[in-house]
């Protein structure tokens, strides 16, 4: 039986993080993944025509949290980029989030700052609680923007109408009365310099860290003698479903490279909520910021089979889960973190923090 102190389940954010955080403190980790690459859902590569694209859909990295970006600045340089995101509807193009020129632009008005905060007092449906997705976007802009921008897109991303999900789900898009049209709110807005999963080979590149890929923890379960494990898969896998399957919604990615056109779309990103079977369509270069004579893009379609990629924000699914984290809180030796570990629509950022967290809490430190 092999000897680890450590045993990671997956090379994602949240494996990564928890691996080097350890083996600088000493231990002596092996890292699983059942994919042939490091870096989860996070993973880039140059395609075959040589551009930087991103295998499972667009990752814009953002946030507040200064000591995650000190922490990430260890293993990455960094390539500043704001997100800028259109929706397109009916035959045009709008800023999304929804901001001042959006309602400008859709209605043929000229509004200011005051003008719109008038208007969304106008045209919202107050909502008392604010418990779904639906009460999120009616409770601020109203019935016509809701359709227009939100219930379409929300229906075909996760199967269900937004009345179905909590709140968190849409209350991740602001609504803003000026004209910033950037994606993201957040004070820190950047692209790993050399891409993802170059800064993934930095995290692992440790001498007590051994990665085998190719490697499912069912497989090798019981054969690895580990003082303790971290497990960064879904939370229901590991305990044999046995209170039935926690939903979480796959996509399937279609890429496409055009030789000879530079520039495919305006903004990396623009989003499709009432007209084709994809959500939105991304183009890699605006993000890299990398120069080539072509350019890829990736389409991408939900669909309720496949790789799980989203855990689906539902009282019925969070009460599921947590008769999982019951079942978690006694396997003293094991912890539990990421996306689908702890089943939370986290973004890259959070899984960091839960990761650095996870690694104080293993070594017995105090925060
Ligand atoms: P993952 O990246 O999923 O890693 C888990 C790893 O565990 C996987 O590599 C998997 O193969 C492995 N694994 C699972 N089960 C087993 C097993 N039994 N045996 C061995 N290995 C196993 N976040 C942002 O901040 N900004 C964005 O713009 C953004 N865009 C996104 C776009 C899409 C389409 C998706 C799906 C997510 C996006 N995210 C974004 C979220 C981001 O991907 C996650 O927060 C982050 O990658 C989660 O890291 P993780 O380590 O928890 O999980
Ligand atoms: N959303 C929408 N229309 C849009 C953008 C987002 O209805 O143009 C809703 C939709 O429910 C989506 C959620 O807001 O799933 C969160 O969007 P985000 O872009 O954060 O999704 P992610 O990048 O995580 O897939």
């Amino acid at each position: 039986m092999a000897k680890v102190d450590v045993l990671v389940v997956g090379a994602g954010f949240a494996g990564a993080v928890v691996a080097e955080r350890l083996a600088h403190a000493g231990r002596q980790v092996l890292v699983i993944d059942r994919r042939e690459h490091i870096a989860g859902n996070a993973y880039d590569e140059f395609d075959a025509h040589g551009v930087l694209i991103h295998r499972y859909g667009p990752h814009l990295f953002h946030t507040n949290a200064e000591r995650i970006v000190d922490y990430l600045s260890r293993f990455t340089e960094w390539h500043p980029y704001e997100h800028r995101v259109r929706a397109w509807v009916e035959g045009r193009l709008y800023p999304i989030p929804i901001n001042r020129d959006t309602i400008n632009q859709l209605y043929g008005l000229n509004l200011d700052e005051e003008g719109v905060k008038a208007f969304f007092e106008r045209v919202r449906e107050p909502r008392e609680p604010v418990r779904t997705s639906e009460d999120v976007v009616l409770n601020t802009v109203g019935r016509d923007l809701y359709e227009k921008f939100f219930r379409g897109y929300t229906r075909k991303q996760w199967g269900v109408d937004a009345s179905e999900l909590a709140a968190s789900v849409t209350a991740r898009i602001p609504v803003r009365t000026n004209s910033d049209d950037r994606y993201f709110s957040d004070r820190f807005q950047a692209m790993p310099k050399a891409g993802y999963t170059a800064m993934f080979r930095n995290l692992l590149d440790h001498p007590r860290i051994r990665v085998e890929l190719g490697t499912d923890f069912a497989a090798v379960r019981g054969q690895i003698s580990a003082r303790h494990t971290v497990y960064t898969g879904p939370i229901d896998a590991y305990f044999g479903y046995c209170y039935g399957r926690l939903p979480y919604r796959s996509l399937r990615f279609e890429h496409e490279h055009f030789a000879d056109i530079e520039r495919y779309q305006p903004v990396a990103t623009v989003n499709y909520p009432n007209d084709h079977a994809y959500t939105r369509i991304t183009e890699f270069k605006h993000a890299t910021g990398q120069r080539h004579p072509g350019t890829s893009i990736v389409r991408e379609y939900p669909q309720a089979e496949g790789d799980p990629y989203y855990p689906v924000p539902r009282p019925d699914n969070e009460a599921l889960y947590k008769r999982y984290a019951e079942l978690a809180k006694r396997e003293t030796t094991v912890t539990f973190v990421g996306r689908l570990a702890q089943y939370r629509y986290y973004n890259m950022d959070q899984v960091v923090g839960a990761a650095l967290t996870a690694a104080r809490t293993i070594l017995g430190e105090s925060e």
